[in-house]
């Protein structure tokens, strides 16, 4: 199994990547382009054709997203998040919109989960509830 690599988060940003369970990586869409597939290819050592295959499907309209498999806090998340360490397997190879995300200082799955997290009176506190289908 591949070493977990910890997820950054860039400066100055109202939010900590360090500190949640992963929201944007169960996202049920993640969308990967033909570079993509390419840069993820490289990193696995793999060709094209075969990571596309093992690692991606067509669906909800695109030609290639994230294969996912289950997880015990968001139902299914993305095939390549570490589910214990709750971090992402593929730092250096992961995709363009994964590199993106959120685009801006705030975050709001991470806005969410401070606002569950005082509502619940639990610094722990894990909504199970976010996104439940492939
Ligand atoms: S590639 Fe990495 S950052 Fe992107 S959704 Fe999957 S686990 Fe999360």
């Amino acid at each position: 199994m591949m070493k977990p690599v910890a997820k950054t988060t860039a400066a100055k940003t109202n939010y900590d990547c360090f500190d949640c369970p992963g929201y944007c990586c169960s996202y049920p869409v993640i969308v990967l382009t033909k570079r993509d597939v390419t840069r993820l290819a490289k990193h696995l050592e793999l060709d094209f054709d075969t990571t596309e295959k093992r690692y991606t499907r067509k669906d909800h309209g695109y030609k290639r997203i994230m294969r996912r498999k289950p997880d015990a806090h968001f139902a299914r998340i993305c095939h390549f998040f570490d589910l214990e360490e709750r971090r992402c397997t593929i730092y250096k190879g992961r995709p363009a919109i994964c590199r993106e995300f959120p685009g801006t200082k705030a975050c709001g799955y991470y806005d969410f989960l401070k606002f569950e997290r005082v509502g619940q009176e639990d610094e722990e506190y894990i909504s199970t509830t976010w996104h439940d289908e492939d």
